[in-house]
């Protein structure tokens, strides 16, 4: 038998497009350089760099800043979703733009008001023996104070109220947020204390330090940050969506990096003019436009002159979008197609939905995108917005699971989703559902699991690519060998489907 193999860059001279289950990658001499070295930087965008090729999807069983902020922190870079009202949306992303690795910058804070019996609780479930005094009890609020179980006696005090014990301002410890981590680890030492409050210029609480994390301080040299060293985070906007004008306002302000626009289907009317939109009014935030999947919406959102293109219709794992429409070019061959013509012009291509296995990621790159956005990698993590369930399958196995759901989805267009769908206004009875619910198993930290992701592909490109660089291997020279058949269907891809 001959095996049917072809070189990435090559891929159109097949009769047929291929999807990531068509195909696997046949070995070519192995690099001189062990995996740990190989370097994966790319381009998210025109203008922004990324020191790893991965983004959490935009979807609100994945990316809220919890995962934005680890997604920056290890190299890549979260997408906040939009089933949130703007003033929501734009709350995580400022979340993200103010955390600062080893300072807490949303505390748990008390009012003076607030009875001691509930900071016995707080003591009790969540473990902060010290907590910080607001005025109004916010964690931005004016500080007035601390309280913590050396100001009280559990027995004797219950029933007062913070006002009565807690300790005042100048008994703590006290800085501007503008100090650097070093800093404010000397004033600890030097004033022998535990706990330091950061404060702005007219005494609104902005974070707080602890010997205790400062200790355990971890380090993230391969950070995605702003030129004010601040983490980077995108946020998902819809097409054409009715809020366009109070929505992207709010989320600049917030001081968003890239917006997404996010729809099934980006080679549309809509798309154009919330581009137009943006680039009127706030040219200096990039802008990433998809979803598409051909040569032809390429060139279309390159005449509008967006800083990336995503491109991804039906291949996500949660996706009926091809069941229902008919519509979705496969994905290895969607993106190919849209490489070669972005490539001229400079644009990085971001392969969206469809990676099932850490396996799978080194195929879209071989054909030259730039990075990859998953939302299946990604769920089922601590980052993940919901709880974790315990469930038990049909053989009376027990399994800790999260929900993972398709912003297509019933559940999750009621919630908001409808314009990335185009259906604002649609009737509940008639909207066109192309999304499923699932449960995923629960698979513990994020930054755990990127680091899996990382260390599997960087394996793949030394010793089997041979490359020494993911831009490197975006050349084109990485072989695939074609199967008969798909490996798998989405059908197999999840135990436990909570609903059609
Ligand atoms: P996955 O990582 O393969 O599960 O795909 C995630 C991607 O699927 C997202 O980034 C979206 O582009 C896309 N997506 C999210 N929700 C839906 C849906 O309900 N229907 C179709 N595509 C979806």
């Amino acid at each position: 038998m001959v095996l049917y193999k072809i070189k990435a860059r090559d891929l159109d001279k097949i009769p047929f497009a291929l999807g990531y289950a068509d195909v696997r990658l046949i070995s070519s001499k192995q690099a001189q350089i062990l995996p740990n070295e190989i370097d994966l930087t790319t381009n998210l965008t025109k203008n922004i760099t990324m020191k790893i090729p991965f983004i959490s999807a935009a979807m609100d069983t994945v990316t809220e800043s919890e995962m934005a902020i680890k997604m920056a922190l290890m190299g890549g870079i979260g997408v906040i979703h939009k089933n949130l009202s703007p003033e929501k949306q734009a709350e995580e992303i400022a979340k993200v733009k103010r955390f600062r690795s080893g300072v807490i910058t949303n505390p748990i804070t008390v009012s003076p008001e607030f009875p001691i019996e509930e900071v016995i609780r707080i003591k009790k479930t969540l473990g902060f023996k010290s907590i910080p005094v607001t005025e109004d009890g916010k964690p931005t609020g004016k500080l007035i104070g601390a309280i913590s179980d050396n100001d009280y006696s559990e027995k004797k005090h219950a029933n007062l109220k913070v006002r009565d014990r807690m300790s005042p301002l100048e008994k703590l410890l006290v800085a501007s947020h503008m100090i650097s981590l070093e800093e404010a680890e000397d004033l600890l030492l030097e004033n022998k204390m535990r706990k330091l409050l950061l404060v702005d210029e007219n005494g609104y609480l902005r974070g707080m330090v602890t010997k205790t994390d400062i200790e355990k301080g971890e380090e993230y040299p391969n950070a995605t940050l702003d030129k004010f060293e601040r983490l980077r985070v995108g946020a998902a906007i819809g097409g054409p969506g009715q809020d366009l004008e109070v929505r992207v306002p709010k989320i600049v302000e917030a001081g968003v990096d890239v917006i997404f626009i996010d729809t099934s289907q980006g080679f549309s009317a809509g798309v154009e003019r919330t581009i137009d939109y943006i680039k009127r009014n706030y040219d200096f935030v990039d802008i990433v436009a998809g979803n598409i999947d051909n040569s032809e919406a390429v060139k279309f959102l390159i005449e509008k002159e967006v800083h990336a293109i995503k491109v991804g219709i039906g291949p996500g794992t949660i996706c009926t979008t091809t069941d229902v429409t008919g519509a979705g070019v496969p994905q290895l061959t969607a993106v190919y197609d849209c490489v070669r013509i972005g490539e001229k012009f400079e644009m990085p291509v971001i392969a969206d939905g469809g990676i099932v296995s850490p396996g799978q990621l080194v195929f879209p790159l071989a054909v030259g995108a730039s990075s990859i956005m998953s939302g299946k990698l990604f769920a089922g993590t601590d980052e993940c917005p919901g709880a974790i369930k315990e469930i038990v399958d049909r053989k009376g196995v027990g399994h800790s699971v999260k929900e993972y759901r398709g912003m297509g989805s019933l559940e999750a267009m009621l919630k908001g989703s409808k314009s990335r769908y185009f259906q604002e206004g649609m009737k509940l009875e008639d909207l066109v559902v192309q999304g499923k619910e699932v449960v995923v198993p629960y698979i513990g930290p994020v930054a755990k699991q990127i680091r899996k992701l990382v260390n599997d592909l960087k394996f793949s490109l030394a010793i089997h690519c041979g490359v020494r660089a993911l831009r490197d291997l975006r050349n084109g020279d990485a072989e695939f060998a074609i199967l008969p058949r798909p490996a798998y269907s989405k059908e197999d891809l999840f135990l436990f489907e909570r609903k059609e």
